[in-house]
């Protein structure tokens, strides 16, 4: 099995009102559309971690995430797909979601660990007692973050360059995406080594530790973080919500409230307040994250 390769993202101009104002060109790069189930930035994410299972001859994989999870949920289908059992260990208590029972249907294991048991995740041994209840699966870290991920996501640069001559561009100036963890921003630096700006729009918090991530991962280099979240991460506002009717009205793109939407909205503020200068290219990337919309809107 070749977890490596993943299908193409399509990638088409973007157009919108505020954006032809500013004298600014923007194509999105749709990887919500790769695959009907493993959806959006987190199949990137996993692809390394995939193939380590199966080159360990892991029999499961095993993750944590929240109960709207769009990880857990591209993990899940993954596994089904690629024939691996899967484990999601998810924060909280016991809750009915439209993504837990999709995970559910899916085959995969749900634990819940309650809050406190949820905060542990960082410690040592917490793996431990998992491990021994799932003997020589995979465990893959929260939201599948890590170096491994970032790796994957390198091939979200190739999959946008490969189809540049397609919409008519030789070139372009910079990319704008969603930030939560920052593994899959980190991923585009790396790919990007400095050739093209990378710039996030934070989802959360700025004290929830993704500079340092990212600063981990690449270093201080190659990318700017915009704070995107809105007052908190699932925080969702009327003029958020307005904006993203709008927005899917007249691009025909859907989003989601809490990544995509509020990148996008942010990313108006940006060209607005005059960020890029007349004649710049950006690419959007849309990180997925539809499913989740169900828990909502
Ligand atoms: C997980 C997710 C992100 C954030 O990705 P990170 O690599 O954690 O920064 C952005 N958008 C969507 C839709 C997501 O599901």
């Amino acid at each position: 099995m070749d977890f490596l390769n993943l299908p193409l993202a399509p990638l088409h101009p973007l157009t919108l009102p505020w954006l032809q104002s500013a004298n600014v060109e923007a194509a999105i790069l749709r990887l919500d559309l790769i695959d009907p189930l493993i959806s959006g930035n987190k199949w990137f994410k996993l692809r390394h971690h995939l193939a380590q299972a199966h080159e360990a001859g892991a029999p499961g994989l095993i993750s944590l995430g929240g109960s709207h999870s769009n990880h857990l949920h591209a993990l899940a289908a993954a596994g089904k797909r690629f024939g691996f059992a899967t484990a999601g260990l998810l924060r909280g208590h016991a809750q009915d979601t439209p993504t837990v029972r999709d995970l559910q249907t899916l085959g995969m294991h749900v634990h819940w660990l309650g809050y406190g048991g949820y905060r542990a995740r960082h410690e040592a041994g917490f793996w431990q007692p998992w491990q021994a209840r799932y003997p020589g699966w995979h465990c893959i870290p929260e939201g599948g973050g890590g170096m491994a991920g970032a790796q994957g996501c390198g091939l979200i640069v190739a999959q946008a360059r490969t189809q540049l001559a397609g919409i008519g561009w030789d070139d372009y100036s910079a990319w704008w995406l969603a930030v939560g963890t920052g593994t899959t921003l980190a991923g585009l630096v790396l790919e990007e080594a400095g050739a093209h700006d990378v710039h996030g729009a934070l989802a959360v918090p700025g004290d929830h530790g993704v500079a340092e991530n990212v600063s981990q991962l690449v270093g201080d280099s190659g990318y700017r973080l915009h704070d995107a979240c809105r007052g908190g991460f699932a925080r969702v506002d009327d003029e958020l919500l307005g904006f993203i009717d709008a927005c899917e009205r007249s691009t025909g793109v859907p989003l989601e409230a809490l990544y995509t939407g509020k990148a996008l909205l942010a990313l108006r503020e940006q060209v607005e307040a005059g960020v890029f200068p007349p004649g710049t290219r950006l690419i959007v990337l849309h990180t997925g994250g539809l499913q989740g919309r169900r828990g909502y809107l």
